[in-house]
């Protein structure tokens, strides 16, 4: 461990030398984000899915550390992508209404651009900058990846189901047709969305090469498994766990070929690549929903199968082989982790809900973080600390979720219940109290900022 810290020290202190190895050292680390869009807590090899096959992403938990409590900061695309960017909750940015709710096609809101993004800050540190995938954070000019830090931008700007092809809730004429964006021009109307991944994954490894002299900062939002799933040709018909597992192994690939492309051009061990999802499996869709294992529900909820989400970091030299950490943390905390480790000042004219991990990344059993807040629109719903979590409020019930009648509010013991099963607040009295008064200390300090949506009031 004490050698790994070294190593890490290194990347954040080291000066100049003639020496080639210490003067690519001495360089900031690129840092490749890489975010599945609804795969859940189960839906991975390495978190004991039985039946879909992820040898890579189970072979980069293997070179790297496998977070077991990693959270996202809300339960459904928008507001996730938004705490992700931007190290902090969604109600602080604006980026979550009073109610759960997306980003839509007819919507003129977006990422305000007083909002500072993980690419904004790397940029003046000289980092090169791409967005491939789904954006969702505003898809006119003055909010897409370019407006926000990103030098290049690929992708489909929002959910792939709203196109008027694929929607299915009988308001396909207000969609205009799904498009694929080149930086800020469309190039292709309702692309094949077959060749999603595989045209992501080209656009991303075309990026490593080319800016392989880095430093650079790649983000890679997938569009899948967010319904309509589509895999390739060469994945299509694959996997034991039908349409759904096709889907997750060509996101299985994408990672392999990110992460042989870093090899081949010996760029491992100067490159942090964190996986991870926006959210929990949407269970609605009943087979082409995916699973949150044994956690309970799933996306558009704030019981952990909502929020808590499969995580994997990679960077051969500094966090060493095989680690798995029971560390709290958030997407929020890989804004301000990247900041820091690109030697970045981190904004200090507004609040900042992230928290650097470099520490866990050397030694799984250190805890930067005590508490998580479960946001759901602009109200906290649930909120935990410790192993201890309270909810205000609860979700009627979904797919695989009973419907119990729960006294509010409710108290669950995470490490002992992790399927938020038995509720504990008569037994532990004193621990509510707590929690509340904690929970509460955070409300009062809150300035929600005004909702930058703008969604139409028919998408209610
Ligand atoms: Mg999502």
């Amino acid at each position: 461990m004490q050698f790994r810290l070294i190593l890490l020290l290194l990347f954040l202190l080291a000066e100049c030398s003639s020496n080639k190895e210490a003067a690519t050292r001495s360089r900031p680390p690129n840092i490749v984000i890489i975010l599945a869009d609804d795969l859940g807590y189960g839906d991975l090899g390495t978190y004991g899915h039985p039946t879909i096959r992820t040898p890579h992403l189970d072979g980069m938990a293997a070179e790297g550390m496998k977070f077991m409590q990693f959270y996202t900061g809300a339960s459904v695309c928008t507001p996730s992508r938004s705490a992700l960017l931007t190290g902090r909750l969604p109600v602080r940015s604006g980026m979550a209404d009073n109610a759960i709710r997306v980003i839509f096609p007819p919507s003129e809101g977006g990422l305000p651009s007083s909002e500072i993004t993980i690419a904004e800050a790397l940029k003046k540190e000289g980092y090169a900058t791409a967005a491939i995938g789904k954006w969702h954070l505003g898809h006119r000019e003055e909010h897409l990846p370019t407006s926000q830090g990103f030098d290049q931008y690929f992708g489909i700007p929002y959910s792939n189901d709203m196109s008027p092809s694929m929607t299915p809730q009988g308001r396909a004429r207000e969609y205009p047709p799904l498009p694929l964006m080149r930086d800020a021009e469309t190039i292709e109307e309702e692309p094949d969305q077959r060749q999603i991944t595989r045209r992501y994954t080209e656009e991303a490894v075309r990026f490593i090469e080319e800016n392989r002299d880095g430093p650079f900062f790649l983000y890679v939002p997938h569009t899948f498994p967010h319904i309509p799933l589509f895999a390739s040709e060469a994945f299509e018909g694959n996997s034991p766990r039908g349409l759904y597992g096709d889907v997750v192994e060509e996101l299985d690939w994408s990672v392999g070929q990110i992460l042989k492309t870093l090899r081949d051009y010996d760029l491992a061990e100067t490159t942090l690549v964190v996986f991870t999802s926006d959210n929990g499996p949407w269970l609605t869709e009943h087979l082409e929903g995916g699973s949150a294992g044994l956690l309970r529900n799933g996306k558009g909820t704030t019981w952990e199968g909502g929020m808590r989400v499969p995580a994997i970091a990679w960077w051969p030299g500094v966090i060493a082989a095989g680690e798995t950490t029971d560390a709290l943390a958030t997407t929020m905390d890989l804004f301000t982790t990247a900041l820091s480790l690109a030697g970045a000042e981190l904004p200090n004219d507004r609040v900042i809900d992230g928290i650097n991990l470099s520490s866990v990344f050397v030694d799984a059993t250190a805890n930067v973080r005590d508490v998580v807040h479960y946001y759901r629109g602009t109200r906290l719903w649930a909120f935990r600390k410790g192993p201890w979590k309270m909810h205000y409020v609860t979700q009627s019930a979904y797919v695989g979720d009973s419907p119990v009648e729960q006294t509010l509010p409710a108290l669950f013991h995470l490490d002992h219940d992790p399927s938020e099963r038995f509720e504990v607040s008569a037994e532990y009295p004193d621990v509510l109290v707590d929690l509340q008064r904690a929970a509460e200390a955070h409300v009062a300090t809150l300035k929600p900022g005004p909702s930058q949506l703008k969604i139409p009031a028919w998408t209610e």
